[in-house]
């Protein structure tokens, strides 16, 4: 009899021979920028830990107290004690503080409401879903993240992939095709790239075609815009018709994602949105800790743009150094040296000299686009981001990496 799982070691043989396996380093400290990953001390550039909140104790305090005492701390948050949420939000898993969270939550987006969900993969594969059915059509940026990808397939929806930032493109396809409703999907910042959407642009696209436009800050929350709402802030695009996704997973430190918009919209994904009727709310301390670390933001509305003048200028001497740094406008800088094996020489290189900068390969990117993603935080200081930069100075832009370029 045949091993009906055979296929998969073939599967695997193939991906060694392409230099594509991969593997998990295992982290033996908490996430900061020092870290002890796979035995040895580096300084990470591989996390979205943005703002450096993922280990600050603020957000440890919010947790302990949410699971070891009742009543009400200063914070504003509500205690309940205990950990597990015991089941959908539909059917008593939702608790104050999540409710707090997603009323703060509203209050920092200037939105009539928003839903908290138990990750933003979720939020966005769901929103997307429920927003678009058969006989809508959904116009997706070919470089958004795999989530939105996959809201569109589940939509059954016809789904359009256009170019990167294509907008000419874009409203060639609005154009056509008599579709009952229509929605434009994209990432406020582009997670690979580093490189924004054009928001105003796409929001009078949106408009003069009667789409509804959704835009996912998971990269931006917290760090672009004046008060830290991301890349729709940034361009002063406000249209509270926008359906905007974020998550607390990345620059707030914690877990989960969001959708803030209408009210009407928050209610219609309250009974629509699959990810979130069928699936158990997060434990109400995880909602505790996304709620600090919205306070904090709140509070130090200026975190952001440290992060983005720090990554500025490491930006800029990489460039003058040779490398390739593609469109990166933000905290997220990739280095593009090409096939597989070049960013896994390049990275190992790097690991050698006590710097983790992870390699990504396909399917996060083209075959030929393979990069180290350097990823700024505020935990990385002007001094720390200099001594990188010297090390990939003498890291020649056309050395081995580059070989097959
Ligand atoms: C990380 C990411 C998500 C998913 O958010 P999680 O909270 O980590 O699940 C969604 N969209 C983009 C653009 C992302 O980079």
């Amino acid at each position: 009899m045949t091993d009906p799982l055979a296929w998969i070691a073939d599967e695997l043989a193939s991906w060694d021979a392409a230099g594509l396996r991969r593997r998990r380093p295992l982290r033996q400290s908490a996430q900061q920028t020092r870290c002890l990953i796979d035995g040895r001390e580096v300084v990470s550039f591989a996390s979205n830990d943005y703002l450096a909140l993922a280990a600050d104790p603020r957000l440890a305090v919010a947790v302990l107290l949410n699971i070891d005492f009742r009543g009400w701390y200063s914070g504003g948050g509500p205690l309940l004690g205990g950990w597990g949420s015991g089941a959908s939000p539909l059917l008593g898993g939702w608790a104050e503080p999540h409710r707090c969270l997603e009323e703060r939550l509203a209050r920092f987006e200037h939105a009539e409401a928003a839903l908290v969900f138990s990750s933003g993969f979720v939020a966005n594969a769901s929103v997307v879903a429920a927003l678009v059915g058969p006989g809508d059509a959904v116009f997706c940026d070919a470089a958004n993240h795999a989530s939105l990808f996959d809201g569109c397939r589940l939509s059954r929806a016809d789904v359009r992939v256009y170019p990167h930032n294509d907008l000419d493109r874009l409203a060639e396809l609005l154009a056509r095709g008599n579709h009952r409703r229509r929605l434009i999907v994209t990432d406020g910042l582009f997670s690979m790239d580093g490189d924004l959407a054009p928001l105003a642009a796409l929001a009078e696209l949106a408009r003069k075609h009667g789409a509804m436009l959704l835009v996912d800050e998971a990269h931006a929350t917290g760090v672009f815009g004046a008060s830290g709402r991301g890349s729709l802030e940034h361009f002063g695009v406000e249209d509270p018709a926008i359906i905007r996704i974020g998550t607390l997973s990345k620059a707030l430190g914690s877990l989960g994602g969001f959708v803030a918009g209408r009210a009407e919209l928050i209610e219609y994904l309250v009974g629509r949105a699959r990810g979130y009727v069928f699936s158990t709310a997060m434990p109400a301390v995880v909602a505790a800790a996304g709620l600090a670390a919205l306070e904090i933001v709140v509070a130090e509305p200026w975190l952001g743009r440290l992060v983005l003048q720090r990554s500025e200028r490491l930006r800029q001497k990489l460039h003058a150094q040779g490398w390739n740094v593609g469109r990166s406008e933000s905290q997220i800088i990739p280095l593009i040296v090409g096939s597989p094996s070049n960013a896994l020489a390049l990275s190992e290189a790097l690991r050698q000299r006590g710097w983790y900068v992870p390699a990504v390969r396909p399917p996060t990117v083209p075959e030929d686009q393979c990069r180290l993603r350097i990823s700024v935080t505020l935990g990385h200081l002007d001094s720390t981001l200099d001594e990188l930069a010297a090390d990939l100075a003498e890291l020649d832009p056309d050395g081995p990496w580059r070989r097959d370029c």
